[in-house]
């Protein structure tokens, strides 16, 4: 419930706020007209603020000039209007509206702002609009209730973030936007520095390096609501700056870390009325992850999961199973259940599994007889048709859906497939959420030029044996609710040898490590305690909470998927004046 304003000469009450218990009484209030109808003799205005939406009546009978003014009002002219709350009549009343039992009465009113006729219609929450559209008129769509619900809300997630932590005993503090490079993984954005021609400010991939410095001077537990720059080639749910929830803790070890963000993310799901289940949550190994769900942020809620069926085929003389089997590859597969599914459709779920690099998808129905129907049933002796639907728990009517390819790749291709058949039928349970922690990540994998590149980031503690670098685990953990990665973090390195061999494992000589990261190795040689944090993208978390598909309707000022801003016409070109005072035109 909001406090109600301080009265003024503008409003002494909010229009959301008016219900059956302010009848009989005098109020003002101000806001944009939302809906205006002319009724035999009386004029209907909606009035909206921030609130909510007030339905306000004129009569003529209440003054000939304020009757004047009232019809010539129109869509978003701004106004503040005295009068007295009045009940409706019975027929009258708007159950759909917290404020459906009254009107205001008019009886004065202040036309402070006309507008011109808006683009599109700012009160219809069944229509469609173009994005585009909203983005430019970003002023008029922030007025739409989808928005402010979405920006109160991520208020109230921020807020209750640092209730939570501030009860923690962390530290808010800000960390430098104009500084170097933070390996992320992404590209950088650069800002030409005046003062020293030639020379670059990064703005932050993160404060990775800020907080485990900070941690090092001795703040023990350190968050901030940060803004985070990455250059990247954008998708749905990317922006080139977003924000994130970073905190870093001192003489910590991962369950510590876990159990302060468990506590604090519960309030959160609860402020956002997302019902999961109290912690402590499910803890699930990266390779656990990749074998049942094909992915590191699997969602669990529709089953669908996905089994080796490998050594049940190892005698196959099926050739492409006997080749892959034969190779280190594996065959895993899906009982996708009962289901109608006709030829076209199991082409375009081929299509699925190609996309992500398998050579092909196998599909079979189970038949009453305990026989397969499917192109390569034929190759398959009885045993093997046996062991298959006993393994994959199948009955008959099942179709059953499999991959013969590398790990990776299976899982890549099955995993996709199993996010792909929930979209198409409908499968997530609804109002179900699972909450997990993802742990025991790789530290190291190869990119395509086959060197090793740090999973997490390179300053993720390792554990095992820093001589056999593939073989290594780290001391990270990822954040996952429905399939959505919501944060993620680690141990880190605390030891300048460790980081300086890291490091070096990554391809980076001490010469190159020095002259990036000297001031991080170089705090590390004076006294680093044990440290670990974690990031949650803020965006996303109020997008999950908010129902929405895209964190551009969670973001008051949102770039389009292209990283452009339809409204101010950003990125855009600077005067030349400017280009030669940073050195970046000669003349
Ligand atoms: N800096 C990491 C990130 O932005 C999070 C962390 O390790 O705390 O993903």
């Amino acid at each position: 419930m909001r406090r109600a304003p301080r009265a003024n000469p503008y409003r002494d009450a909010w229009c959301g706020d008016l219900t059956a218990a302010a009848a009989s009484a005098p109020a003002r209030v101000s806001g944009w007209v939302a809906r205006r109808r002319d009724h035999g003799g009386l004029i209907f205005i909606d009035l909206r603020d921030r609130s909510g939406i007030l339905q306000l009546v004129f009569h003529p009978e209440n003054g000939a000039e304020l009757f004047a003014v009232a019809e010539r009002l129109r869509g978003e002219y701004v106004i503040s209007v005295a009068g007295d709350v009045v009940l409706r009549e019975e027929r009258n009343v708007n159950p759909d509206l917290p404020t459906g039992e009254i009107e205001l009465q008019a009886t004065g009113m202040q036309l402070l702002a006309e507008s011109l006729t808006p683009p599109f219609p700012l009160d219809d929450e069944d229509i469609t609009l173009d994005e585009t559209l909203r983005l430019r008129h970003r002023t008029l769509d922030l007025r739409r209730k989808p928005m402010v619900d979405a920006l109160v809300l991520r208020n109230d997630v921020v807020q209750t973030i640092r209730t939570a932590l501030v009860a923690e005993d962390f530290l808010e503090i800000e960390t430098p936007i104009l500084t170097r490079s933070t390996p992320e993984g992404a590209r950088d954005f650069l800002v030409p520095a005046r003062m020293a021609p030639g020379s670059f400010y990064a703005l932050p991939q993160s404060p990775q390096l800020f907080k485990q410095l900070l941690m090092i001077g001795g703040y023990e537990r350190y968050f901030q609501i940060a803004r985070c720059f990455r250059d990247e080639d954008l998708r749905a749910d990317r922006q080139p700056e977003f924000t994130q929830l970073d905190l870093e803790m001192s003489f910590v070890a991962e369950d510590d870390v876990i159990d302060v963000n468990e506590r604090m993310m519960c309030e959160v799901f609860r402020v956002g009325g997302l019902d999961v289940p109290p912690p402590p949550y499910e803890r699930m190994s990266y390779a656990e992850a990749m074998l049942r769900f094909g992915s590191d942020r699997p969602d669990p809620r529709f089953g669908l999961e996905i089994i080796d069926v490998s050594d049940h085929l190892r005698a196959s003389e099926f050739k492409v199973f006997a080749s892959v089997l034969g190779s280190d590859g594996v065959v895993r597969a899906i009982n996708a259940g009962t289901r109608e599914v006709p030829r076209k459709e199991l082409d375009e779920l081929t299509e699925v599994a190609k996309r992500f690099g398998a050579g092909g998808l196998v599909w079979g129905f189970v038949l009453q007889d305990g026989t397969l129907r499917s192109p390569i049933a034929k190759f398959l002796s009885e045993g093997e048709i046996a062991a298959l639907i006993a393994a994959l728990d199948a009955s008959p009517g099942d179709l059953l859906l499999a991959v013969a390819d590398t790990a990776d790749t299976a899982a890549a291709a099955l995993g996709a497939l199993r996010l792909e058949l929930s979209r198409r039928w409908g499968l997530v349970p609804e109002g179900r959420h699972d909450v997990l922690w993802i742990v025991d990540f790789p530290m190291f994998e190869r990119n395509d030029a086959g060197s090793w590149t740090a999973l997490h980031h390179p300053f993720t503690a390792p554990t095992g044996d820093l001589s056999d670098p593939g073989s290594l685990l780290s001391r990270a953990y990822d954040l996952v609710v429905d399939g959505w990665e919501l944060g993620g973090g680690s141990i880190r390195i605390h030891d300048p040898g460790v980081q300086q061999r890291v490091f070096e494992i990554i391809g980076m000589d001490e010469a190159e490590a020095e002259s990036r990261f000297g001031f991080l190795l170089e705090a590390l040689r004076f006294g680093a305690p044990p440290h670990g944090g974690i990031a949650f993208g803020i965006d996303r978390i109020v997008a999950l909470l908010a129902g929405h598909e895209s964190i551009r309707d969670v973001i008051a000022f949102p770039k389009t998927a292209s990283g452009s801003d339809p409204l101010t016409g950003a990125p855009a070109e600077v005067d030349d004046t400017q280009l030669r005072e940073l050195g970046l035109r000669r003349r």
